[in-house]
């Protein structure tokens, strides 16, 4: 058995539901390798269903053209297939009633004025179950055998998050709803599930089919995780901001991971959790390029004869600087610290400290006057700079190659690049460096050409 995920721009047209995924799944229903399917919403949508629930609740309007732009895109789907006319009629009924129930929904936010977390997911949710519907009947009207799962309701609303636990009850939710459907059925998943604790958006984020993906790997102790979407695998940096970037053929969990969560969008930081634990590879595949073989990804590392792997990089970061004298020699300071952000919930990617002073980044801006800040500042003077960005060299190789740090720090110098903070552990698989946002994409440029050359 393996797990297919297909993403926004896999899902993304008629064209390439029927020409590009639809194969992809046959071939592997032939070669008996079980597939499970995990769909994401059709490119765009997820962020129109957002822009809805916005207008909803604060324009007190149901934006009704983009409803109706997002059910044609849908039908115009299932109207360009051939024959399977009573699937059709069924997926389109389907279809129009799921987006029937979102209007009733957002006309109530309109009245309500007001979005809970539960209200947002029920809203977000709509994009995977059209998708995972339409794709369920564009593979039985060519003749096999897929049954829609919606994975909405999966978890019991009373489960709450206190741990990682949480998620490994998720993963057995996800084992006894799939093995439910019948063998020879191929599954075809909602990459959206839920009702997370506290909303999808907040416990996992955008881009939480990948978990999807994993989560039902693991569950099921596939051989395989295929992750299809719209690039030949992990590049050495994001392709849109490095045209030259090239494949990586192999890649460990542990750099993935580092990847992931430092900016590499082509894979949910969250998706390597489940297969590691599982030890199930990854693997990510173009939809649009599928004799490519991708990138592999796995447990054990593996040195390629490259100075690194990635070049990547994360927007929208804070800077968090605490100074205080009481530092000096004092035990149990960056305790006091570090339990405020515990208590808040701040998340922290990267801390960087001398004898007077501690530095920390965090993602996304914070509440000038927010208890947050308010109890860091009863510990100490605090600095904040907002629109920074984290460009990170990862790579096992680092433990290797002394050069690496030299020679990135030569060009950024030529170049005039300031570097706000350095963060780099003795694990030695990421260098981390913090820069102006604007500077963000030319170090990256500059940091691959300098080590690629
Ligand atoms: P999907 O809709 O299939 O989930 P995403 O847009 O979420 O696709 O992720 C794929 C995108 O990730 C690519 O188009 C690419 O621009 C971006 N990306 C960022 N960093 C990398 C990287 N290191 N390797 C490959 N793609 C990357
Ligand atoms: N459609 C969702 C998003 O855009 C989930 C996903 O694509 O993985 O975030
Ligand atoms: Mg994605």
């Amino acid at each position: 058995m393996i797990v297919q995920k297909f993403g926004g721009t896999s899902m993304g047209s008629a064209q390439s539901i029927c020409e590009n995924v639809a194969p992809i799944v046959e071939r592997a229903a032939r070669a008996e390798q079980a597939p499970v399917v995990v769909v994401s919403a059709m490119s765009g949508v997820t962020s129109q269903l957002l822009e809805a629930a916005r207008k909803s609740v604060e324009e007190h309007i149901v934006p009704e053209a983009l409803l109706g732009e997002i059910k044609k895109r849908h039908l115009d789907v299932l109207d360009g297939l051939q024959g399977g006319k009573q699937l059709i009629a069924a997926a389109s009924a389907a279809i129009s009633s799921d987006l029937g129930e979102l209007a009733n929904l957002l006309r109530a936010l309109t009245v309500v004025g007001d979005l809970s977390a539960r209200s947002y997911d029920a809203v977000l949710a709509v994009g995977e179950k059209l998708s995972a519907q339409l794709m369920a009947c564009v593979l039985s009207v060519r003749g096999m055998n897929a049954e829609y799962v919606n994975l909405e309701k999966i978890i019991p609303e009373k489960l709450t998050y206190d741990s990682d636990a949480y998620w490994d009850k998720v993963e057995g939710y996800f084992r006894e709803r799939v093995e439910k459907v019948a063998r020879g059925v191929i599954p075809v998943l909602t990459g959206f599930f839920g009702p997370c604790d506290g909303g999808m958006l907040s416990a996992v984020g955008r881009g939480y089919s990948d978990y999807c993906a994993s989560l039902a790997g693991a569950a099921l102790k596939v051989s395989e995780i295929q992750i299809w979407t719209d690039v030949d695998g992990v590049l050495s940096a994001n392709p849109k901001v490095v045209p030259e970037a090239f494949i990586l053929e192999r890649l460990s969990f542990d750099e993935t991971a580092e990847l992931a969560h430092f900016g590499a969008k082509v894979l949910h930081p969250f998706s390597v959790r489940p297969a590691v634990n599982a030890g199930i590879p990854l693997r990510v595949l173009n939809t649009f390029n599928p004799g490519c073989a991708g990138t592999w990804i796995e447990n054990s590392t593996c040195s390629l004869n490259l100075p690194i792997k990635s070049v990547t990089s994360k927007k929208g970061v804070t800077l968090i600087r605490i100074s205080t004298p009481l530092m000096l020699f004092a035990h149990g300071y960056l305790a006091k610290i570090t339990d405020v952000f515990g208590r808040h919930r701040v998340s922290v990617d990267l801390v960087a400290s001398s004898e007077v002073s501690v530095s920390f980044s965090v993602d996304g801006p914070l509440e000038p006057d927010g208890t947050f800040l308010q109890e860091l500042r009863a510990l100490g003077e605090v600095h904040i700079e907002h629109k920074q960005a984290i460009v990170s060299l990862v790579g096992v190789e680092l433990k290797t190659d002394y050069s690496v740090p030299a020679r990135a720090f030569e060009i950024l110098a030529r170049e005039k690049i300031c570097v706000r903070m350095i963060s780099m552990g003795d694990a030695r698989i990421n260098l981390s460096l913090v820069v102006d946002e604007p500077q963000c994409d030319r170090t990256v440029q500059m940091l691959h050409r300098a080590l690629f050359r």
